[in-house]
């Protein structure tokens, strides 16, 4: 029988976790703190924020929102981080993306103090993810490996294939996987045989950004299917795994919604904490 696993669950319990850690640093009178810097006007990502400012105040962690004009110069935003970097209250410091295209992405992120940036995206974090002695791993991909852990998903061994090579989902947990041991594929838009390569994947990840991408003839008998893709089909979410057609050829599945997504912020938090503990210990 199919298994799904629930985001739900997982995160809640991750959170749990989080707020016990919140709650015995505050009983050494440490605080902990997260700054979430704003540009613009992009619905989406206002949605996004104000759901990590909520799961904030619901763990005691303490969250700043410095939100932005679209219009903001580089500078400007370069002086609050560098703020943000020295103010000890701050223990994460979380830039949304996208930023408005007159912003250099990459200058922004690097700017972002390593031991704050809970996002893990600094190429010192990302670098460290790659020799396997990381102290922070983006959030999405670090919210599956809580999920596998919690399903107890064995890794080692297991021939793992992701779909999607981005820095932010795919290249990291492809990572992640071969640090368990995992014997790990990382597919993109250019791969051969897309099909055939899926279809030997004990753990297949999806993180295309398309909506019932993968289909049953991609999946194997008894697979873990995990699916990251948040795509809006008629106002509708859903992922990239053509969830109903795959389904009964899974061992386990995570759903869209309900699956990967709220692991996505429970994990944020986690970063927030471990980052708290780093700078105080
Ligand atoms: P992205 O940066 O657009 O990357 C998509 C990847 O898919 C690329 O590597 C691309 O290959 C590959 N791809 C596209 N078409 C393909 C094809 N026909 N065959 C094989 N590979 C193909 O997206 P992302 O940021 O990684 O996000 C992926 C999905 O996850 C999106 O739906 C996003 O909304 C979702 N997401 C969800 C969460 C969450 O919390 N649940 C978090 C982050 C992202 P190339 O590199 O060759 O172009």
């Amino acid at each position: 029988m199919t298994r799904i696993i629930d985001g739900k669950v997982i995160s809640a319990a991750v959170k749990e976790r989080v707020a016990k850690g919140v709650a015995e640093l505050k009983d050494k009178g440490i605080t902990v703190g997260l700054a979430v810097i704003i540009v613009g006007e992009d619905p989406a990502s206002k949605v996004y924020v104000a759901n990590k400012k909520k799961a904030c105040e619901a763990l005691g962690i303490i969250s700043e929102e410095y939100a932005l004009p679209e219009n903001t110069t580089e500078q400007e935003l370069l002086d609050l981080i560098f703020e943000l970097n020295n103010k000890k209250s701050i223990n994460g410091i979380l830039c949304q993306l996208p930023l408005p295209r007159h912003l250099d992405e990459k200058l922004i992120i690097n700017s972002i103090l390593p031991e704050k940036d809970v996002d893990a995206f600094h190429p010192h974090n990302v670098g460290r993810i790659m020799i396997g002695d990381y102290d922070f791993v983006p959030c999405t991909p670090a919210g599956i490996m809580e999920m596998l852990a919690f399903e107890n998903i064995d890794v080692e061994g297991k021939t793992c294939v992701v779909i999607g090579r981005s820095n932010i989902v795919g290249k990291p947990m492809g990572m992640l996987l071969l640090h368990k041991n995992g014997t790990v594929t990382i597919c993109h838009s250019r791969t051969k045989n897309l099909k055939e390569v899926c279809k030997n994947a004990d753990i297949l990840v999806a993180a295309v950004g398309k909506a019932g991408f993968v289909t049953p003839d991609m999946v194997k008998e008894g697979a873990v299917v995990i699916d990251v893709g948040m795509n809006r089909e008629n106002g509708k979410l859903c992922g990239d795994v053509d969830y109903d057609a795959v389904f009964d050829k899974c061992s386990a599945i995570t759903p869209v919604p309900g699956g990967v997504g709220p692991m996505t912020i429970a994990m944020l938090m986690q970063n927030t904490l471990t980052a708290a503990k780093r700078q105080n210990s």
